[in-house]
């Protein structure tokens, strides 16, 4: 959505340094002759309510692995977890190693659990009830406090989903899933340390200075010679939707050209101290935000992912410093050899007009 006012907005090609992280950086290139990444029609996902043969639909319960929990606990099941029938991590068991995520590599012991989502084979999350979004967040919590009390060599529990088949999900039917760890993953790290090091120096939280600048920023930027306003910068520009309590933004340097984070506006390290009561606001906030990205994308595949304080040592020292979030990584195109080989991100559209777009779709 170019603005004629602003020329430049129309071809952006720059790199941004994300801020959190710097070592990450994203190649915004919006030009047509930049774009590198197959623009090809991705796998379609399911979209049946309900399919005689997945073990994860209702009435197939003696299909799947041993049950851990479900909800609610009395009456037919809205939400399920079992333990996942092909672990990356075996309970007490050495494994040579596995890979996840940005390649690390561990050595040892964790767990690996899947959560069903809702008995629905393949409802998106933005069709969901907020009632049932919010009991899922809490399941959710209650998994990753049993999981911490559980062994106190686990430091991190990550919590995440894969949906629909261009987001790498092998089994149709909606889920979350649940790896509990012994390590830190190397992502979540990198951003530990970098928010505790800008803490160290500024004295604040790196996230809520963010959200700070994502609501109140304004700036217009002038061309040297002509003295013309080039570029204007609008309050809330990256704002995607706000809560009472949480907010849905776009970073700044966005990998990928929809992503979108959701945190808490009031500054908060570990996820697990939501309190019940604001999980309502908080399921809102996810459920319309993913309402906004499938309008927009058109059926959103993606990864989320949930980034909370590791429960190691350090947690107490990293409570004021670093900022839990949701990062929502929708899929639409699929990473070119560049893209690998480079390590470098290139996103094709300006975050600036994503955000835009997100923000004022009819929803
Ligand atoms: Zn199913
Ligand atoms: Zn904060
Ligand atoms: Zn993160």
């Amino acid at each position: 959505m170019p603005d004629p006012n602003t020329p430049e907005s129309s071809e952006v090609r720059e790199i941004r340094i994300n801020p959190i992280v710097p070592s990450e950086s994203v190649l915004v290139a919006t030009a047509r002759s930049m774009r590198p990444k197959k623009a090809e029609e991705l796998a379609p996902r399911d979209t049946r309510k309900h399919v005689e043969t997945c073990p994860f639909c209702r009435g197939n319960e003696h299909k799947t692995p041993p049950v851990i929990l479900h909800w609610p606990p009395e009456g037919d099941w809205q939400i399920r977890m079992v333990e996942n029938l092909y672990p990356v991590l075996g309970d007490d068991r050495e494994q040579a190693g596995f890979n996840f995520g940005l390649q690390q590599t561990i050595d040892g012991y964790g767990r690996h659990e899947v959560i069903i989502d809702h008995h629905e084979h393949g409802i998106a999350i933005h069709e969901m009830a907020e009632s049932h979004l919010a009991a899922l967040f809490g399941v959710y919590q209650t998994r990753m406090r049993q999981l911490f009390e559980s062994d106190e060599r686990l430091k991190y529990v990550l919590v995440f989903k894969n949906f629909g088949p261009a987001a790498g999900a092998s089994i149709p039917h909606t889920h979350s899933q649940v790896i509990a760890m012994p390590v830190v993953p190397e992502n979540v790290d990198a951003e530990v340390k970098n928010s505790a090091a800008h803490y160290a120096k500024h004295h604040h939280c790196i996230f809520c200075a963010l959200i700070d600048e994502a609501l109140t920023f304004e700036a217009t930027i002038y061309d040297r010679t002509s003295g013309a306003v080039r570029r204007k910068i609008n309050v809330g520009q990256y704002v995607v939707e706000r809560g009472e309590k949480f907010i849905a933004i776009k970073p700044f340097a966005s990998r990928y050209e929809w992503e979108v984070h959701i945190l808490p506006l009031a500054h908060q390290a570990d996820f697990l101290d939501v309190r019940g009561e604001d999980l309502a606001d908080l399921a809102r906030v996810v459920k319309r935000t993913m309402a906004r990205l499938d309008a927009v994308i058109g059926g959103a595949q993606y990864n989320f992912f949930l980034h909370s304080v590791p429960h190691d040592s350090q947690q107490r020292a990293h409570a004021p410093s670093y900022h839990w979030h949701l990062e929502i990584c929708p899929r639409t195109s699929i990473p070119t050899g560049f893209e690998l080989g480079s390590g470098l991100f290139v996103n094709t559209i300006n975050p600036e007009q994503a955000a835009e777009r997100l923000r004022t779709v009819e929803l």
